[in-house]
């Protein structure tokens, strides 16, 4: 997700934080890295705590919990370990992250430092830009006008989340109006957020962090599941049901269930809307309602394949186009690590509307548009697409989450415990890393450390 132009990077400098911009990106198999080890682990009928879900977040938690010493059980009702930072080189014989793929924020992002250390070839990305307007690219003083209407969207969107007036961004934004205020609001909102302006809060977006993206070559998943090597998790073991009723929880799964003193909860909000997992006693009402009010966005990458590289800015450049009142857009991560994979990355109403369509629609559709921009020779060097459908997984229900309109505060609630033995943690908990893998990887940790202080 997301990406920032050096407009955003400037207002960022404003605003007084770290700068960077947002957006990583994967590659090569260049770098020597030993292949991960996936534990499994046997599900131990009563552990001190169950962590459930083997996303960046249960996986942090896992590993803090067993570094105090407690006996913990990791499960996760998929095949894998990793959640929505995915790395495979099946599909395109190079990697390919269906999920997470820039390391955003390199300052604060505990996974740039992991890499580094253990041979992964991670490096800052880069900020070259083509932009469009039909067939005809800007120039840099055009660009400009693009780069100009960005930076006044963002002001006006910061200027109330900090006031803490908590509307939308779309209203923060009304009256802005001039040729590139849809591209901008196309790149703050869907390709950013996940979100069109409507549906997230200006307070929330202003609470997130900001900085410098960095990429890894090998993919953002790769280096995940590398460094959660040696976590034993159960997998393919799905939780329908918590019972709390009496003393510490009973997590009812599809192989039986759990005892424990304490669990932790890593899943996605959509998947917590979605009553997915029961709870008996119910959780109280306002803890249902944050699952509904931090609630999913929806970002997809519809990845195309070249030979070679078409778009001419070597590896791990963006491609924007003008994007007309109908919001149909989408923004392309060219030549991504230089593997030739380029994602054109739909968001929010559009992205929702696209998932109705086959997968071969959807590259049918990225290729057209492109087609016009650069010509039908790249038709030549197309070798072939995939699409991702994270909003119609049922392990995911969405991409990222934030606050709908008014519902900042929510945040709040849904980090907090229910009972002193229900815990939740997952991007969606992290106070301003929200959003992103590191974010999980922090929430969990943090949560595992509370617990564990609990139960000490
Ligand atoms: C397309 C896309 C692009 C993204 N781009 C970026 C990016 O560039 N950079 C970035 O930092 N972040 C990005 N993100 C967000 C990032 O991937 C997530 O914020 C992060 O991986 C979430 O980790 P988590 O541990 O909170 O949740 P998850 O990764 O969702 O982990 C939760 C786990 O729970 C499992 N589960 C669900 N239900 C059950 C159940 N009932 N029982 C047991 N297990 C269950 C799921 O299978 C999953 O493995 C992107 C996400 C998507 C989808």
């Amino acid at each position: 997700m997301h990406i920032y132009p050096s407009s955003k990077v400037r207002s960022l400098h404003r605003r007084g934080l770290p700068v960077v911009s947002r957006r990583s990106f994967l590659a090569g198999l260049g770098a020597t890295v030993a292949a991960p080890r996936i534990v499994r682990a046997q599900v131990s009928s009563n552990p001190d705590v169950v962590v459930i879900g083997a996303g960046a977040a249960g996986l942090a938690a896992t590993r803090v919990l067993a570094e105090r010493g407690l006996d913990v059980t990791l499960i996760e009702a998929s095949s894998r370990i990793g959640g929505r930072a995915y790395t495979e080189t099946t599909t395109f014989g190079v990697p390919y992250d269906h999920g997470a793929h820039w390391l955003h924020i390199a300052a604060s992002n505990p996974f740039v430092a992991y890499g580094r250390k253990h041979g992964f070839d991670v490096y800052p990305a880069p900020d070259v830009y083509r932009v469009f307007e039909g067939d005809r690219e800007l120039g840099a003083r055009e660009k400009d006008a693009l780069w100009h209407a960005w930076d006044e969207l963002y002001a006006a969107i910061g200027a109330q989340g900090e006031r803490g007036n908590d509307i939308s961004a779309a209203e923060a934004a009304a009256g802005i109006e001039g040729p590139w205020s849809a591209t901008a609001a196309f790149g703050i909102g869907p390709w950013s957020m996940g979100k069109d302006l409507e549906d997230f809060s200006v307070v929330d977006w202003w609470s997130g962090a900001d900085g410098a993206d960095w990429f890894c070559r090998e993919g953002f998943g790769t280096l995940i599941t590398h460094w959660a090597g040696d976590i034993p998790v159960s997998l393919g073991t799905r939780a329908g049901r918590i019972d709390w009723s009496g003393k510490g929880v009973v997590v009812e799964t599809d192989q039986g269930s759990i005892r424990a003193r304490a669990v932790i909860v890593t899943v996605s909000t959509g998947v917590m809307a979605s009553g997915a997992i029961a709870f008996a006693p119910m959780l109280p009402a306002r803890k249902l309602e944050s699952f509904e009010k931090i609630s999913m966005g929806l970002y997809n990458h519809i990845t195309l394949q070249f030979s070679e590289d078409v778009f001419g800015m070597g590896p791990d450049g963006y491609l924007l186009f003008r994007v007309a009142p109908d919001r149909k857009a989408f923004g392309v991560l060219t030549n991504a690590g230089g593997h030739g994979l380029a994602y054109c990355d739909v968001g929010g109403s559009w992205a929702r509307d696209l998932e109705e369509e086959s997968a071969e629609y959807r590259i049918d559709y990225a290729m057209g548009e492109l087609r016009g921009m650069l010509g039908s020779s790249i038709d030549r060097s197309f070798v072939k697409g995939a699409a991702t459908s994270w909003g119609q997984n049922p392990l995911t229900l969405g991409s990222y989450a934030s606050a709908e309109p008014g519902a900042h505060d929510m945040r709040t609630v849904l980090r907090q415990p229910v009972g002193d033995r229900i815990f939740f943690a997952g991007e969606a908990c992290h106070r301003s890393l929200w959003s992103t893998a590191a974010g999980a990887r922090l929430s969990g940790e943090e949560v595992a450390r509370d617990v564990a202080r609990h139960l000490d």
